[in-house]
């Protein structure tokens, strides 16, 4: 008999994690919504992170938000322009002030 032992076959499926409850601003729904922060492990490996919408289930990257644990919201990560100094959010590239693309 060579069985793998079952929880060593579990061990290697990534497991979600949560990570933190809290209120985002939904790019799909377009307004203030609850959600919650996962964390994906595969063994004891980050595989990446995901902020899931309790309205529309949709998820977003876990790296275009930071949670702020005063206001329990994750912010929206944002780049300052090189151009004209403006702030934009984590996932466009180009600045919404002077419209010059990043890449
Ligand atoms: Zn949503
Ligand atoms: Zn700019």
């Amino acid at each position: 008999m060579n069985l793998i032992p079952l929880y060593i076959l579990f061990s290697r499926l990534p497991r979600r994690i949560e990570v933190q409850k809290g209120t985002f601003r939904c790019p799909h729904c377009e307004s203030m919504q609850s959600c919650t922060g996962y964390k994906v492990m595969r063994n004891k490996n980050l595989e990446g992170e995901f902020i899931e919408c309790h309205a529309c289930q949709g998820k977003q990257k876990g790296e275009d938000f930071k949670y702020n644990p005063a206001t329990q919201v994750f912010d929206p990560v944002m780049w300052d322009c090189p151009y004209c100094k403006a702030l934009n959010p984590n996932n466009t590239f180009r600045c919404r002030t002077c419209h010059k693309s990043l890449v």
